[in-house]
């Protein structure tokens, strides 16, 4: 499939203070209930290297910036910040079911973050569930039957444990979601142009996968993360034609998103959010 002949799913919007992000247009149309999106780099308060919109606070930055970034992107995306809920991420494969008491853990402190999940499902509206990325890919889910949601943080080893489909057999297991239901987004990441890998991790993708090609360099290879997690998503039941791939490589625009490759690790983190509003 040739996807630079497909249709960006992502729509740059930049709210009265400047905050920058991206939104799923086509879902928050069809479903008035939901909020999706991704925050760019820009519009926030945060110094170099974290410049501007970090929403990360682990990565060296001050933890009143990253406060004050993350209210912005809540605020943009029609939230209080006592909704934004976040977990320890730890490229694992396990989801957590977020109910209502967990909303805001972990928005100001990493203390009282969920604790260990690259997924969060919910059912409950009026809880934002927020996961943060630099490369790494942002997944989307939805089950518009049972207005269920969930987010998941899948970069090579979450990927290769199956993270994305972790998160679909979750919210069947919770809500009774059909896999043949939901709507999955993949959102920037850093593309097959970009990321180059060695057989270490090379070796983790099944053969066949056209994910994968061999790079210039002989034992090297250009790995495309998003595919690999389409190809797990389309394994864990849900439809090729419910997918849908952002075209942006977070490496190659680093204009509009942090890159932890291409910025060899001093960068920040956007926030990828999804939630019901009712
Ligand atoms: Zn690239």
């Amino acid at each position: 499939m040739n996807e630079s002949a497909k249709r960006e799913p992502f729509e740059l919007y930049t709210a009265e203070d400047g905050t920058a992000l991206l939104r799923i247009k086509e879902w928050e149309e069809r479903f008035p209930w939901l909020s999706a999106g991704f925050s760019t780099r820009l519009g926030g308060v945060s110094a170099e290297p974290w410049s501007s919109l970090n929403c990360g606070l682990h990565v060296g930055d001050l933890d009143g910036d990253v406060a004050e970034n993350r209210r912005r992107v809540a605020a943009a995306a029609g939230f209080a910040f006592d909704r934004w809920t976040c977990a320890e991420q730890v490229h694992g494969r396990d989801v957590a079911v977020v109910t209502a008491v967990d909303a805001g853990a972990g928005r100001l402190s990493r203390s009282d973050a969920i604790e260990a999940k690259d997924a969060l499902v919910t059912i409950e509206p009026g809880v934002m569930l927020n996961a943060f990325y630099a490369d790494c890919v942002p997944i989307w889910l939805v089950d518009p039957e049972r207005r269920a949601v969930g987010i998941a943080h899948a970069g090579w080893r979450g990927a290769v444990a199956d993270v994305a489909g972790e998160a679909v057999r979750t919210m069947t297991r919770a809500f009774g979601t059909k896999p043949s239901d939901v709507l999955a987004a993949i959102g920037p990441s850093i593309r097959g142009c970009c990321y180059e890998v060695d057989e270490a991790v090379a070796r983790h993708i099944p053969e066949g996968s056209d994910s994968i090609e061999p790079a210039a360099v002989p034992g090297r290879y250009m790995l495309d993360l998003a595919k690999f997690n389409r190809q797990m998503l389309t394994k864990a039941g849900v439809l090729a034609n419910h997918i849908e791939i952002s075209v942006y490589c977070t490496s190659c625009r680093t204009d509009l998103f942090f890159s932890h490759r291409k910025e060899q690790g001093r960068t920040g983190r956007m926030t990828a959010w999804i939630a019901r509003k009712e």
